[in-house]
């Protein structure tokens, strides 16, 4: 870790402010890149550290998770190597909404977060606050430490968290904090203020932690992972065998809501001292009482926080309510009678950045060389910091060398999804990643992530000559299935199989038409293939060519509805090009066309309050704004 003085005597071509999730993906991808990269952080200890729950992935995390892991990020590895237990979620629904999760040793994977970060060649570490940013001519110039003063760089990655003046909840008491247990940092708001950045205030919330022996397990239900665990990331070598700790079920009651009702006036939520908008998908317990009135239970997942932990973290049961009532709630629920508090849960406050004030880089619209991402823009959870912690080391890397920005569609992958979402919607509540956000679910499933995305993650240089040739036998192998699918026939014997294979024409089928059906799996057909056909692919290259085969057409369709939008999707919007200035565009397209000063017409066609007369007469005056700077002398 770097002293003061040669972190401050020299420049620097990558700073990143922050040691979080979307701070540690950031550092690591510069540095892997080449730049001379420093890591800046409150707390060295805390990298990696999880706020909140003991897991990553789940539904449409779970899909960023293995784009992260597909770029070159580290999430997936990290998640892997800690997890407790592996679960694919959603898997009555389509597969392209099947979502990974593991439960996750939160100790361990901080630890190995830290490990990697430490032996990094070309990252420095160092403990320190980040109270400013220094701007020359519309450039940063460098940023300000509270403890060492100015330090010049290139360029800077601000991944704050929920640090940012952080403001702590429990019931009426209320202190200043980033998290529980670590202070909060001041002075870059009012940096970026000062600079013309708007600013707003958000909060979050967590549940309360309980000792394990105090639970009474025998009035809960036991929840194991799968028999087949599956892997985040396409690196982790196979066999996978990791742990399976279980986790348990129980639920809330009546007798709960109506503490938790009593109580109400008591909870800074409900009494207007907290005025941040909190996550509308991951309620408190106090939000879900009142919005779901007419529910007699929430369920409860009761999960260790780390391998054989005492401190079990109650899922479901995020609150801001007084620690009394907490506790006189909780004892209402079966299994917790006796429970004893290792800690309340708690509200948080802090300050974010609207992110329509940054480009699809992730860079400030105004502030060449000035990246934010995680937290601090607004959204909520570790996959989605880490998603943009990546892709914004990758593309201030990509400043620092003049190379091409990484800019990902709406069609490629979530990770394009959130950043264009979170630059165009103008959201005044944390944002989450939902399968329901993406149009072209079918193109973006989770298990062929890796062979959508890593020619990213290999031209840029973070897949290694290795992970490129594993990707290469994979492609292979997944293209050889459908070969042999395609050439494979089944005739069923009908004589006493009690017409299970009764729709599949007597002259036979072949298995690529039969896959397409949606009553049809490889496993359920497996009786009807000749013994050994297909069986020395590896599963998760079976199941991405069957999935292949399964939703082809539809994807062909959601892939010709993208290329059909291509083009408005692509059509710069000139900084140059006077929005104002159109008389005959509604007033509220031209005022949110004003504030969020979108970079294409794409961006443009889906900020809330413009309409598509709007985007038409947009696109007009742009043609003839163009022709006539064309034939202006
Ligand atoms: P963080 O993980 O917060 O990391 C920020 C890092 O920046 C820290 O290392 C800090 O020390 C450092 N730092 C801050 N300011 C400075 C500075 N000026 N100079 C140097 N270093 C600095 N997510 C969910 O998905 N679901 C939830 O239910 C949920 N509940 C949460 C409840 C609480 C109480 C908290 C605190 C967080 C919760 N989260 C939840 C959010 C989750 O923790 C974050 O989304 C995730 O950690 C964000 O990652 P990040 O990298 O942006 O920031």
């Amino acid at each position: 870790m770097g002293s003061n003085a040669n972190v401050t005597d020299r420049v620097w071509d990558v700073v990143v402010a922050g040691g979080g999730h979307a701070g540690v993906e950031a550092a690591l991808a510069a540095a892997r890149l080449g730049c001379a990269t420093l890591l800046v952080t409150l707390d060295p200890q805390a990298i990696g550290r999880m706020s909140c729950n003991p897991a990553i992935g789940g539904l449409a995390k779970g899909h960023m998770v293995r784009e992260i892991d597909a770029l070159g990020g580290e999430m997936g590895l990290a998640a892997d190597q800690t997890g407790l237990q592996f679960k694919m979620l959603n898997t009555s629904k389509g597969r392209a909404v099947w979502s990974p999760r593991a439960q996750i040793d939160k100790r361990a994977y901080a630890r190995h977060l830290l490990t990697t970060v430490s032996n990094q060649p070309g990252l420095t570490v160092r403990k320190g606050e980040v109270i400013g940013v220094r701007v020359r001519h519309g450039r940063l110039w460098g940023v300000l430490l509270r403890e060492a003063g100015r330090l010049r760089t290139r360029t800077a990655i601000l991944t704050c968290g929920t640090f940012l003046n952080g403001l702590i909840h429990i019931g009426d008491q209320k202190f200043r904090a980033g998290r529980m247990g670590e202070r909060r940092s001041e002075g870059i708001t009012e940096s970026l203020q000062a600079l013309g950045f708007a600013a707003g205030r958000l909060k979050t919330g967590t549940c309360p932690r309980l000792h394990r022996d105090s639970i009474d397990w025998d009035r809960t239900t036991r929840l194991p992972g799968d028999e087949r665990p599956v892997p985040f990331s396409f690196r982790t070598p196979q066999p996978f065998q990791p742990p399976d700790e279980p986790s348990y079920q129980t639920h809330t009651r009546p007798a709960v809501h109506d503490i938790i009702r009593a109580n109400l006036h008591r909870s800074p939520l409900f009494t207007g001292e907290i005025a941040g908008v909190g996550p509308r998908y991951c309620p408190s317990i106090e939000d879900k009482v009142v919005r779901f009135a007419h529910r007699n239970e929430h369920p409860i997942y009761l999960e260790p926080e780390w391998h054989d932990a005492q401190q079990i973290y109650v899922n479901g049961f995020s609150t801001s309510l007084p620690e009394d009532a907490q506790q006189e709630a909780l004892k209402h629920i079966p299994g917790l009678e006796q429970a004893r508090f290792i800690r309340p849960g708690y509200a948080i406050e802090y300050d974010f950045i609207p992110p329509r004030q940054l480009q699809a880089t992730l860079e400030s619209k105004d502030i060449a060389g000035l990246y934010l991402a995680g937290q601090v823009n607004g959204t909520s959870g570790y996959e989605e910091a880490a998603g943009q912690g990546l892709l914004a080391g990758i593309n201030a890397a990509a400043q620092v060398q003049e190379r091409p920005a990484l800019v990902l569609g709406r069609d490629e992958a979530y990770l394009g999804v959130m950043v264009d979402d979170l630059i165009t919607k103008d959201s005044a509540e944390p944002y989450r990643m939902l399968t329901s956000r993406a149009e072209y679910r079918l193109l973006l499933r989770p298990d062929d992530a890796d062979l959508r995305l890593s020619h990213h993650g290999t031209e840029r240089g973070l897949l290694t000559p290795q992970d490129s040739r594993r990707l290469e036998a994979r492609r292979r192998n997944v293209a050889r299935f459908k070969e042999l699918a395609a050439a494979l026939k089944i005739t069923p014997d009908n004589s006493g199989t009690d017409g299970q294979w009764a729709t599949i024409p007597p002259q036979g089928a072949t298995l690529a038409r039969l896959l397409k059906r949606p009553e049809f799996t490889l496993h359920r057909l497996a009786p009807l293939l000749p013994t050994g056909a297909l069986e020395d692919l590896p599963e998760s290259d079976r199941f991405t060519a069957e999935t292949d085969l399964k939703y082809e057409g539809y994807a062909a369709r959601q892939q010709a509805a993208a290329a059909a939008l291509a083009r408005l999707e692509h059509t710069p919007l000139d900084p140059q090009f006077d929005v104002g200035a159109i008389v005959a565009l509604r007033a509220e397209a031209r005022e949110k066309l004003l504030v969020v000063r979108p970079q294409t017409l794409g961006q443009a066609s889906r900020i809330a309050g413009v309409n598509p007369p709007d985007i038409a007469l947009l696109a007009i005056h742009l043609k003839r704004w163009h022709v006539s700077r064309e034939t202006s002398p």
